[in-house]
């Protein structure tokens, strides 16, 4: 695991995980992560780095890394494939989540467990798998319920992370992608966190998806109970596009440079916002 994680799993805090698609968004993480001195991980999905491309970001990342000092890690979000994977790692990522929860138990150790031998060669030492069913995706979105089957089960959780090799797990307890128009998402099912936690604390650090519009102080909670990493997407994207529409019909301007700066801002009020919730700030 890497040295912010087993940092933050002592300190009882979690990294926060924000997608970015474009240097606008990066920027935005970037100046709240300096702000709040707190570590950050830049995380792609698939239509995310697709359009930014992977050579690209691991460049920006490296120029911020150079002008702030910051600790910045590099993220794969979602890989679906060993070859999706592969490309990550020789385009210099520093941490890969393969996504297996769709297969079947059986197919899915066997499929992360390669992504573990082909990390660890790689000398990638964050490898996060997942196990139990996430619904919904990045955007705001009608209700979708959640079923007790859906949820990670504790002791397939432990066999695992052990039949697997995986230090960071991603799991399923009442947490959606995306959220609801209607208001806020579901609570967290903190019971069977915390009886994962038991289980695995000592072999893998927990992953919270999903950290957009999830109750406050279910994420506040959700760090005692060994949560090192949130991912957040679906608020940035809100905060960006919004204010971006309201710049624009307020505005005759032309200029890109000239209309972004409010958008930024923006941006980055809600990544400081999800820093001070996660308690990574002052952490460097
Ligand atoms: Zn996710």
């Amino acid at each position: 695991m890497l040295e912010i994680f087993q940092k933050a799993k002592k300190g009882k805090y979690a990294i926060g995980a924000f997608n970015i698609s474009n240097l606008e968004q990066l920027k935005a993480i970037i100046s709240a992560a300096k702000n709040l001195k707190s570590p950050v991980i830049v995380s792609t999905s698939q239509g995310e780095r697709k359009f930014i491309g992977k050579k690209k970001i691991k460049a920006l990342i490296d120029v911020y890394r150079r002008e702030t000092n910051l600790p910045i890690i590099l993220h794969l979000d979602h890989g679906k494939s060993f070859e999706v994977i592969q490309k990550a790692v020789e385009a210099g990522y520093d941490s890969v989540h393969f996504d297996g929860s769709e297969l079947d138990f059986e197919e899915n150790v066997k499929q992360t467990k390669k992504i573990v031998e082909l990390a660890e060669s790689n000398g990638i030492k964050n490898i996060e798998g997942e196990l139990g069913y996430l619904r919904g995706k990045s955007s705001l979105q009608e209700k979708v319920e959640i079923k007790s089957e859906d949820l990670t089960d504790p002791r397939k959780a432990l066999e695992f992370v052990e039949k697997t090799g995986i230090n960071m797990l991603a799991i399923a307890i009442g947490n959606i992608h995306g959220v609801f128009k209607s208001g806020q998402n579901p609570s967290l099912f903190l019971d069977r966190l915390a009886e994962i936690n038991e289980l695995i604390s000592d072999k893998a650090g927990l992953v919270l998806h999903g950290g957009s519009g999830t109750p406050e102080k279910d994420i506040r909670k959700s760090l005692e109970f060994g949560i090192v990493k949130v991912n957040v997407n679906t608020e940035l994207r809100i905060a960006y596009t919004e204010t971006l529409k309201k710049v624009l019909q307020e505005s005759q301007e032309v200029a890109p440079y000239k209309i972004m700066p409010p958008v930024i801002k923006a941006v980055q009020k809600v990544v400081e916002e999800k820093i001070r919730l996660f308690g990574s700030d002052n952490k460097i």
